[in-house]
């Protein structure tokens, strides 16, 4: 059986098929379609919003790693009401404005090691597809025009809320409709185009000066990355409805073919029960993490290791564990390296390794069970970690582990961890680990584990060895 997703459209788990054509060999097919919904650039995105760029980054990874190529697209929306309004209350241009949360954001996914997509279009320079789309659904008689601005009709596309399957009663007496508005006919109609506003930044188009609704944004920047239908379209499970509807009414109206074949949403990352988010000021930066000592390999660490179909509750414990966890990984890495023994790889190293590809990849095949990956992977070091006991493992055995490592991080990406020894104060570290000694020897275990915290939080690892505390920089 091959890879399993959980599409929201159908509402359920369905074999992938790129391209809607069985191959019968994964290297057959063209590379898979990805596009993500990705950030506002008006301020520092949040970990909440990272938990789903992280799911973003483990589903490309996963894909390669089962042998798919894949050809992803996440946007920059640099255009909306609070990029605009972040831009006027700085007196900057919208440009310069939103340039600077763009390289931060970057940053970010850079230290979280996340990988770049291939395309990162932004909706400012994407105006003429917007207006493409626009076109053709005029044409269809599926827009109207009210004080200068654009609607999209809903009572004109017949499978409006096939996604979300809301209720039509909730649509219809406005329980859950677009708050992207102006005056409109109806409460579930939403904006395509809006007219220009004095002060603002506006494109001059055949439908008058003005700026892009959000949700047309979406649409352009799929069309104009790949042209036609989609395999993956990806977001945030607060997405699905109106944003993820609207694109689908906008796409598939002015274009008449199916816009995307599988829908996968990410759960949210809770904050004592609700969700993380800017407006309700209960979030985290990664900065905010990486000031208070945290390391971005435990952040992704955390991040990553649950089900993206089930809530996540973010607490500094969690992200405690989360560094035990890569303290184990640490541990086990450098006892592989201090192993010197000669002589041709014991055969049960290669069974373990064998065996750990094949239930890892069945595991993660039944979409992306990266919690149940996670557990094999430290069944399989436990294993490992035996045979060194026995003395069984060589420096070639030792070799092939490895190579299995690297593999399994080429979806993880949080076993070989890049970190610098810069800023590392040798002597305080040395005097730590010897007061921890002290504290160990006059039975002080809960001095003993928090001198080790504040190790680990800084990202140094120790290691208790028959010559004495080994300690190693991890970040
Ligand atoms: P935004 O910058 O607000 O447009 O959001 C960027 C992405 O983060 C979208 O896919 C959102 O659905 C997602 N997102 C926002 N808040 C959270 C959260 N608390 N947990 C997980 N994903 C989130
Ligand atoms: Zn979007």
């Amino acid at each position: 059986m091959g890879l399993r997703i959980h599409n929201t459209y159908s509402g359920m788990v369905e074999e992938f098929i790129p391209s809607g054509q069985k191959k019968d060999k994964i290297g057959d097919y063209p590379p898979v379609t990805i596009y993500s919904c990705g950030p506002t650039v008006y301020g520092y995105a949040h970990i909440g919003n990272f938990r789903t760029f992280i799911f973003n980054d483990l589903l490309r990874r996963y894909l390669k790693f089962r042998g798919y190529r894949v050809d992803h697209a996440m946007n920059i929306t640099d255009v909306d009401d609070k990029t605009i309004n972040g831009s006027l209350s700085e007196g900057l241009s919208l440009r310069d404005y939103t340039d600077r949360y763009i390289k931060i954001f970057f940053e970010d996914l850079d230290s979280l090691n996340i990988e770049k997509a291939e395309h990162t279009p932004r909706a400012t320079e994407s105006i003429d597809e917007m207006v493409d789309i626009i076109r053709r659904l005029d044409e269809k008689g599926i827009v109207y025009t009210k004080d200068g601005s654009q609607y999209f009709s809903i009572s004109k596309f017949e499978n409006y809320g096939r996604l979300s399957r809301l209720d039509s009663r909730e649509i219809k007496t406005g329980l859950r409709y677009d708050t992207d508005e102006y005056e409109k006919d109806d409460v579930r109609d939403f904006v395509l185009w809006k007219a220009a506003k004095e002060n603002e930044p506006s494109w001059d188009t055949p439908y008058g000066a003005g700026r892009p609704g959000w949700h047309i944004e979406c649409s352009a920047m799929v069309r104009g990355v790949f042209g036609g239908t989609i395999d993956i379209h990806t977001g945030g499970v607060d997405l699905i409805f109106p944003h993820h509807e609207n694109e689908i009414a906008q796409s598939e109206g002015a274009y008449g073919e199916p816009f995307v074949r599988y829908w996968i949403h990410v759960e949210h990352l809770l904050v004592d029960g609700a969700k993380m988010s800017k407006s309700k000021g209960n979030f985290y930066t990664l900065r905010d993490l990486l000031d208070k000592g945290y390391s971005p390999r435990a952040i992704r660490y955390l991040l990553i290791a649950s089900h993206y179909r089930k809530q996540l509750n973010f607490t500094l414990e969690g992200l405690r564990t989360a560094e035990n966890a890569l303290a184990r990984i640490d541990n086990f890495l450098v006892r592989l390296g201090d192993i010197k023994k000669e002589g041709e790889a014991d055969p049960a190293v290669k069974t373990l390794s064998d065996e750990f590809n094949e239930h890892f990849t069945e595991i993660m095949d039944d979409d992306l069970n990266v919690s149940g990956g996670i557990g094999a992977f430290f069944e399989y070091l436990h294993s490992l970690n035996s045979l060194i006991d026995e003395g069984r493992m060589s420096l070639a055995a030792a070799a092939r582990v490895k190579e299995a490592l690297q593999r399994v991080d080429s979806v993880f990406g949080f076993i070989f961890f890049s970190g610098t020894e810069d800023d590392i104060d040798v002597t305080r570290i040395e005097s730590l680990i010897a007061q921890r000694q002290e504290a160990r020897k006059a039975k002080d275990f809960a001095r003993a584990d928090e001198i080790r915290d504040i190790l680990i939080a800084e990202g140094i690892f120790l290691e208790d060895t028959r010559d004495g505390v080994r300690w190693k920089v991890k970040k």
